[in-house]
């Protein structure tokens, strides 16, 4: 037929909003659109160092993808994408291929290893459900482990490598969680460590200085020790090793160095920087007029020419401005430019405590851990309204 085919890969912040401002806008048989995820649920990225820490259920950081796009407008398929092939307007799923007139692509990034040697094969990744699911199970074990082997205190050293918004927030939640667990496993709190490894001079690197020591404070205060200014170098089945060539023992290396973009796209031969693709002002990548791209694997530079960090908040505002492109190419109408404004950041630090900066001014302590549930909340909101904020939203 002649309707145009829009095929949407990733169902993350990126593909979702794309795909609930398409169902929005698009008229009656004005397009074929077809949304492609792994799994048939959206996870909250930015809810996982909870269940990762076992804090909140996993339940809470995922929802049906059936309950968020309205399926006589949107075909969904459940499968996972294992080639894109540009040249031909295809993609190769497990289980098929579509072909497209207008592809979107929002698979979200990949933990960034720098060739760190055993990162890859013995450290765990905040990335997913399934991921945070792991690293829960696994904390927990080590304190069954500790019971019957009580020699072994390297069982109760928990590693966090890098100390970035998503290390910061994972140690936030396992210093909350370590006394319930030695409570329940009669094990002395003494006896744990939360190590957190940052490479830079600093900890939340390029982050307001001031809410940076609050945060440090709020932490150490909690038991976290830190070890700023200083790189892993390696990673083995016994733990890490780190700055000159010291040993740090331990069985549970959580890596929160950095995010790079999907492996995919550079095997489809698009030109990336650490994945990622330096897109256009529309959003577009550079030479493919109906390829767009979003989130984790875009790269969007900031007017000082510096690239902006790869979020959340970025991703949504781009799925809502590449529908609007969509639907404007369609009806032969200007593309509208993609700048990133900025709401601003906020982090938590566990139960009742966070830090941030939004409408130009700082925030710490309970306020800010209030507002981060505000904006957990109004994202609840805009994907799945009232009834998902009753369903999932936690308001204490
Ligand atoms: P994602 O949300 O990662 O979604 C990608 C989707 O693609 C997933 O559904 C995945 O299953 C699917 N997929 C991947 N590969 C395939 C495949 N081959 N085939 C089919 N489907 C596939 N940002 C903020 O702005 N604010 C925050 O508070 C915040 N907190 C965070 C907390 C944590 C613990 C983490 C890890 C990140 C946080 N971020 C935050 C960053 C934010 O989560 C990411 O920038 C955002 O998720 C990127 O969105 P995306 O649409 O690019 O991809
Ligand atoms: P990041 O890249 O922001 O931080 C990684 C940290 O690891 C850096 O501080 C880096 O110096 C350090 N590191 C790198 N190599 C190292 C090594 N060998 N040894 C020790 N430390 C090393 O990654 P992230 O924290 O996963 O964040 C990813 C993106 O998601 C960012 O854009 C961030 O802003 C966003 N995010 C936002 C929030 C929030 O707003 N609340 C929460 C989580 C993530």
């Amino acid at each position: 037929s002649s309707i145009p085919k829009i095929v949407i890969l990733g169902a993350g912040y990126g593909g979702v909003l794309t795909s609930l401002r398409l169902q929005k806008e698009l008229n009656y048989n004005e397009a074929d659109v077809t949304l492609v995820n792994k799994h048939d649920y959206h996870y909250i990225t930015t809810h996982l160092h909870m269940p990762a820490a076992g804090t909140d259920n996993p339940e809470n950081a995922r929802v049906n993808i059936s309950k968020l796009i309205d399926e006589f407008k949107i075909d969904f398929v459940k499968s996972t994408v294992v080639q894109i092939r540009p040249q031909d307007r295809k993609v190769i799923l497990e289980d098929g291929t579509l072909s497209y007139d207008y592809l979107i692509i929002g698979l979200g990034g990949e933990p960034e290893t720098f060739g760190i040697p055993g990162l890859g094969e013995h450290a765990m990744n905040i990335r997913s459900i399934n991921s945070v699911r792991l690293i829960r199970e696994h904390i927990e074990y080590q304190f069954a482990r500790f019971k019957r082997e009580p020699h072994r205190t390297d069982y109760l050293t928990f590693i966090v490598g890098g100390a970035g918004f998503t290390g910061i927030e994972f140690i936030g939640e396992l210093a909350d969680r370590i006394p319930e667990l030695c409570k329940q496993f009669d094990v002395d709190t003494s006896l744990v460590k939360i190590i957190n490894i940052e490479a830079a001079p600093t900890a939340l690197p390029g982050f307001d200085p001031e809410l940076v020591e609050y945060a440090m404070d709020v932490l150490q205060k909690k038991g976290v020790t830190f070890r700023i200014g200083t790189a892993i170098k390696e990673c083995t089945p016994d733990g890490v090793v780190v700055g000159e060539g010291e040993e740090i023992k331990s069985q549970t290396v959580i890596w929160t160095g950095g995010v790079r973009g999907n492996r995919l796209i550079e095997e489809a031969g698009f030109e990336t920087m650490r994945g990622r693709v330096k897109v256009d002002e529309f959003l577009r990548a550079p030479g493919h007029e109906n390829v767009y791209i979003l989130g984790d694997n875009s790269l969007v530079f900031n007017p000082e020419g510096r690239p902006y960090p790869p979020t959340a908040q970025m991703a949504m505002q781009q799925g809502v401005n590449c529908a609007h492109n969509l639907v404007a190419s369609i009806r032969n109408q200007p593309l509208k430019t993609y700048t990133y404004v900025s709401k601003g950041t906020v982090a938590s630090l566990g139960k009742g405590e966070a830090i941030g900066v939004a409408f130009g001014k700082k925030y710490k302590g309970r306020f800010a851990a209030w507002l981060k549930k505000a904006i957990d909340l109004r994202y609840l909101f805009i994907i799945g309204g009232i009834p998902l904020v009753l369903r999932k939203g936690k308001f204490l």
